[in-house]
């Protein structure tokens, strides 16, 4: 394996403006710690209303190695991701949360990994200072995705990663508009391996993930990635029908035995209503599919760039189309995958 990598770092940034001096004091520390390495952070801006904004271009005019990109709007940590990967210009590509909850200092680990072979780092968090009411949700989310899904997600790895080229190439060929990233990096393969890190309260500002957007974000790892769901509305209508059929013969047997007598509302009402509420359901599942085609087919770009002082790295087989080098116009610029 090569001796000095050139690292990216990406950090996705929605409303942080007061974590991202600490954060770049913390990288830039770190990476004192590689001086035979090439370092540089890539700053994603996706939206912010506060200050971030303000903060990346300052940041930028007084450090070489920092390089910003800001969205119109707020399109998501997914989107921003994406973004960070298409301009990151490495060898090696690690993404990072601008809160401080992954610890830069564990760069020089990850780096060293990535020397001796391997293709993808995975820092991985225990849950020691996480609320029960955080927890709880978190191992139920892994619990039912592992069951539903083709790929395995492991509770705690999540985006904190270090990524070859090889693999931020392959996760850039997959276009897909509806971006799980778990279960992208998951679905890519490559040599895994895996480190355990502290996980560390948030440094400043709010977490965006609320209970509502967990259960989401649940639903949407279960839909992604295979028809599962859809077979399991086939199982239910098969055990629908079978269930029917012996009550059926039931029924007409004991009419025949006995004479006809048949009082039987409740049981007409209730099996009305449960049939009525199973196929809501399955129709649902079967919506949720046909809305993934609806927004695959519009082929929409998964971003937005209003400012960049970032030319795309032009890698990969699907960097977004060049920036304009007057970085202050208004017209936007186009990032897909
Ligand atoms: N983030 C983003 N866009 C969003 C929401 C979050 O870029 O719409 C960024 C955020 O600034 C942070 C990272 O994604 O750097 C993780 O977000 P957060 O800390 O809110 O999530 P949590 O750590 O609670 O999973
Ligand atoms: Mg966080």
């Amino acid at each position: 394996m090569e001796q000095t990598v050139r690292l990216s770092i990406v950090v996705p940034c929605y409303n942080e403006e007061s974590s991202i001096d600490p954060l770049h004091a913390a990288v830039t520390a770190a990476a004192a710690a590689l001086p035979d390495d090439e370092v540089e952070i890539l700053f994603v801006d996706d939206g912010s209303t506060d200050r971030t904004l303000a903060a990346l271009r300052d940041l930028a005019t007084r450090d070489p190695a920092v390089r910003y990109v800001s969205f119109s709007r707020n399109f998501g940590k997914e989107a921003a991701m994406l973004a960070g990967l298409q301009r990151a210009d490495g060898d090696a590509v690690v993404l990072l949360d601008a809160d401080l909850q992954h610890p830069p200092h564990l760069l020089p680990q990850m780096v060293a990994l990535h020397k001796q072979g391997y293709d993808q780092v995975v820092a991985c968090r225990d849950r020691q200072g996480e609320p029960a009411l955080r927890r709880l949700p978190a191992r139920l989310f892994y619990r039912t995705v592992n069951r539903w899904v083709d790929v395995q997600l492991h509770d705690g790895a999540g985006d904190f990663r270090l990524l070859s080229r090889a693999v931020v190439d392959a996760l850039l060929s997959l276009p897909e508009y509806h971006r799980f990233s778990k279960g992208l990096f998951s679905w890519v393969g490559f040599s895994t391996v895996t480190l355990t890190f502290r996980h560390e309260a948030r440094q400043a500002g709010t977490s965006t993930w609320s209970f509502g957007k967990l259960v989401n974000y649940a639903l949407d790892g279960m839909l992604s990635f295979n028809n599962k769901p859809l077979r399991l509305a086939v199982y239910a209508g098969l055990l629908q029908t079978l269930l029917a059929t012996g009550y059926a013969a039931w029924v007409i047997v004991n009419a025949l035995v006995e004479g006809v007598d048949m009082p039987g509302y409740a049981t007409l009402i209730s099996a009305v209503v449960g049939m009525g509420g199973i196929q809501l359901m399955v129709l649902g599942v079967i919506g949720e599919y046909i809305g993934r085609i609806y927004y695959e087919s519009k082929h929409r770009p998964h971003f937005l760039i209003r400012e960049t002082d970032s030319r795309p790295a032009g890698r990969g087989p699907s960097a977004a189309p060049r920036a304009r080098s007057d970085g202050d116009s208004p017209a936007a610029e186009v990032g897909t995958a």
